[in-house]
């Protein structure tokens, strides 16, 4: 009868309350009442391996940054128009783990409001207008972002300045260089905007591709895609939403692996791990044209108790060793997927770096006709047997796999288990070992 106790009526009442706009993950929905580390737990306690959530990344309901929330909430919340010494010093920490170029950063609430903020930068600082994403991004819901975000589909058209190229495609592709394919796209587009009449502004790009189906190597195949926006008078505006604050074990940031010095850097997601907290960090000289004329204020975007969170976040980060905690993990973790791929060879490509993996499935053995019903039978099935994930890619047939950073080797076995379970399950009688 779905989450929870009384869980149809719940639904009905959600639905009727929240309007269609609000979808759920899986075909049984989770009504989940408690999280702690990598885990999560329903109302009757049962526990999940969540492989999916960026967002608590330091961990669920982590002790250290509820305190910090907790202690600051008792004490004060205010805005960015009274001084606080908190907010000035988690604003230097934070520019310390950026490019010395990039060295002042403005906060808001969500990953949308910086990109948003960040293309009006970029505007103001080149003059132009013309912005460059993949052909399966998101960037956020605000109405600039979300004309920048094509995999929203139909319903959100394309902003009328924003061209797109596309994201590698190893399987179909093999043997292209994704650089030199990027490259050519690149100019592909900038063409397209002298046309048009239209200046080129942005280069809006996640490094690690997570919408358009995790794409994360070779490492340093946008350099010369970025190359070619800034010969052209853009701007490369790096989200780190997805691969920032350590997530690829690799590098910090998403945009150090690919070799890229940007000019304009947005984050969000696990900034505060669960409290609304985003940023758009940029050159001095790039934010002054915008930050001059146009007054910013946003009335939540760096308040007190989301910036303890947000410092509290960075301290759990180093002292835990999460970085090195994703490289390892996620490196257990893609040589596991790996083991079940030979196994089950519709398991056709594992990618990724530190903890974010993508898991690419084929509709059947050796064809490269994506299997998006497979995954989505293999994501409502791992969700059966307590192990949490979802899809991305232009199909939807890719596995996107995001464990907290806390998750263990253990943890890593388990989804690698519940893989394999799930695949020998599918469509028929189990497959020899
Ligand atoms: N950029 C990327 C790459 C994202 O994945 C997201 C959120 N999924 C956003 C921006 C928007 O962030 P938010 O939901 O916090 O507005």
């Amino acid at each position: 009868d779905g989450p929870g106790t009384g869980a149809g009526d719940l639904l009905r009442r959600r639905a009727a309350a929240l309007g269609p706009a609000y979808r759920l993950f899986y075909r049984e929905p989770l009504e989940l009442v408690r999280g702690s580390g990598a885990y999560l737990y329903d109302a009757d306690g049962r526990a999940y391996l969540d492989a999916y959530n960026n967002v608590a990344s330091v961990g669920h309901a982590h002790p250290r940054v509820a305190a910090a929330v907790a202690r600051q909430a008792a004490t004060l919340s205010t805005h960015t128009r009274y001084v606080d010494a908190g907010l000035v010093a988690y604003a230097e920490r934070l520019l310390g783990l950026l490019p010395p170029a990039v060295d002042q950063v403005m906060l808001t609430c969500t990953g949308s409001e910086a990109n948003d903020l960040a293309l009006r930068v970029a505007a103001a600082a080149t003059g132009g207008t013309g912005v460059i994403v993949t052909e399966e991004a998101y960037h956020g819901n605000t109405a600039l972002v979300t004309g920048a975000s094509p995999s929203l589909g139909r319903g959100a058209p394309r902003g009328e300045h924003v061209w797109t190229v596309p994201a590698p495609d190893p399987l179909r592709r093999p043997g292209a260089d994704p650089a030199a394919e990027l490259l050519a796209a690149v100019h592909g587009a900038l063409d397209a905007m002298a046309v048009a009449g239209v200046r080129p502004s942005a280069f809006l790009v996640d490094s690690i591709l997570s919408s358009d189906g995790v794409h994360s190597h070779p490492a340093g195949y946008l350099a010369p895609a970025v190359e070619a926006v800034r010969a052209a008078g853009g701007v490369l505006v790096a989200d780190e939403v997805q691969p920032g604050f350590a997530r690829t074990g690799s590098a910090f940031w998403g945009f150090e692996r690919h070799g890229l010095d940007p000019e304009i850097v947005t984050m969000g997601k696990p900034m505060g791990n669960g409290l609304p907290i985003a940023g758009m960090a940029a050159r001095a000289a790039v934010l002054e044209p915008f930050a001059s004329t146009v007054p910013y204020f946003n009335t939540f975007g760096g308040n007190h108790v989301s910036v303890a969170a947000a410092a509290a976040v960075l301290d759990v980060i180093e002292e835990e060793g999460l970085q090195e905690n994703a490289a390892r993990v996620g490196a257990a973790l893609r040589t596991g997927v790996r083991e079940v791929a030979a196994h089950h060879p519709v398991v056709a490509d594992v990618r990724g770096d530190g903890l974010f993996v993508g898991v690419e499935l084929v509709a059947a053995e050796g064809s490269t006709e994506p299997g998006t019903e497979l995954a989505a039978d293999v994501v409502n099935g791992m969700r059966d047997r307590g192990v949490l994930t979802s899809v991305c890619g232009p199909w939807g047939s890719t596995l996107k796999v995001r464990p907290p950073l806390v998750a263990t080797e253990r943890d890593a076995a388990r989804f690698v288990e519940v893989l394999g379970e799930v695949l020998s399950a599918y469509p028929g009688p189990p497959r020899p070992a």
